[in-house]
């Protein structure tokens, strides 16, 4: 029951990534918008990206040809009945989703899954919408999704164990990593990058360092390629404070900051600044709140069991490229520094410190 035929319901950002992705590593796919211009764009970026990758010499002019001819654009859902996979990557609205799962799990065969690739909704409440809730779950990609190889895999109450094994050999057969998460709240790599984001934005609001400094601290301490803000830019302050308010029935800690909030709702990018010589107390102060933005919300996901430890580093070394993450940075510092990074917060928002904050130590190890 190998997968080597994908259909893609929606031909935006996702859509797109993902049929690059796929064709590429020998998979047909077929694509589905109710955008006829959505569907042409995305042609012409799959044929863009094979290009690029022949021209680095990723593959050969041929294999670049082959993979293109692997893509075909259909017009109706019907035209999806004869594949292995249907992976559905619409606009972030549950009515929308719940409807176009009703119309398509007719249409499909007994054996094919369904998978959404949601960022915020409930895998399992979106399982109730298809005909057999077995073969339905999540799969989350990573933007960009034609070379992140990050997808969060997500079992919904009803997934059964047969569709996640197809699933996962689908995944390693396009050379993705999976990561296995509960269907929680922002699953495991949001549930801290959104907060790490909004604490970056919050120290902002408390001036305790313009945006330059705040991401030249965030660049030393994770070891990344770039800072919360720089990133936010990237993603869209848009979407980003949508994400962040997915996380907000968690709590108070994960409301979002004023800047978030203006520039979100505004949907304006950050000024960034070319930060000049940080004096130490400012720098240790940021690197503070950033780290506190990470460690609090692994801790607690880690009290939930959303994931396993390695699941977090993975998916900040892989998704976000933190050369440090989380659980090695904290079993680095030790469990009475990142108690002391946590107090001020636990206090202000009146939480009980996490119980995983006991195995601060040993998380990196993976016990
Ligand atoms: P997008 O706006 O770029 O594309 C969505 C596409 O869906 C559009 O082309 C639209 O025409 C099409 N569409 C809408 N209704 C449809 C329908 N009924 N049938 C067929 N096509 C329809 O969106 P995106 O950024 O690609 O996001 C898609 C999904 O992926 C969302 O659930 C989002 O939360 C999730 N996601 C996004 C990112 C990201 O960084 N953009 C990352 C991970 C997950």
């Amino acid at each position: 029951m190998e997968i080597a035929r994908l259909g893609i319901v929606g031909a935006g950002t996702m859509g797109s990534g993902i049929a690059a992705n796929a064709v590429a590593h020998g998979i047909e796919v077929r694509l589905f918008d109710i955008d006829d211009a959505a569907i042409e764009r995305a042609g012409r970026f799959v044929r863009g990206f094979l290009a690029r990758q022949a021209e680095k010499g990723r593959m050969s002019g041929g294999e670049a040809e082959a993979a293109a001819a692997r893509l075909r654009a259909v017009r109706r859902l019907e035209d999806l009945a004869a594949v292995d996979l249907v992976i559905e990557a619409v606009f972030e609205d549950f009515a929308l989703k719940a409807e176009l799962f009703e119309r398509l799990s007719p249409l499909l065969g007994e054996e094919t899954l369904i998978a959404t690739n949601t960022s915020c909704l409930r895998v399992t409440d979106l399982q109730r919408h298809v005909r057999v809730p077995g073969r339905f779950l999540g799969l989350h990609y990573f933007s960009p999704a034609q070379v992140n190889p990050v997808v969060e895999v997500v079992s919904g109450a009803h997934t059964d164990e047969r569709a996640l094994e197809r699933a996962l050999g689908f995944l390693a057969r396009t050379g993705k990593l999976a990561l296995r998460c509960r269907d929680a709240r922002g699953f495991a790599i949001n549930r801290f990058f959104c907060p790490y984001t909004n604490e970056a934005a919050r120290a902002l609001d408390e001036g305790l360092g313009s945006t330059g400094e705040i991401d030249a601290v965030a660049r030393e301490v994770f070891g990344a390629a770039a800072g919360p803000f720089f990133v936010m830019n990237i993603i869209k302050p848009r979407i980003n404070l949508h994400a962040i308010r997915n996380l907000e029935p968690l709590g108070p800690f994960y409301a979002p900051a004023a800047a978030m909030i203006e520039h979100g709702e505004a949907d304006h990018p950050f000024a960034i600044d070319e930060p000049g010589e940080i004096p130490p107390a400012r720098r240790a102060a940021i690197a503070d709140r950033l780290r506190l933005g990470c460690f609090l919300p692994v801790l607690e996901a880690l009290d939930e069991e959303v994931a396993e430890p390695e699941v977090f580093d993975l998916g900040a070394r892989e998704a976000l490229k933190f050369r440090n993450p989380p659980c090695a940075l904290m079993d680095d510092l030790g469990r009475e520094e990142v108690a002391r990074i946590l107090r001020p917060a636990l206090e202000r928002y009146g939480i009980a410190p996490p119980r995983a904050l006991a195995r601060v130590g040993r998380l990196s190890a993976g016990s």
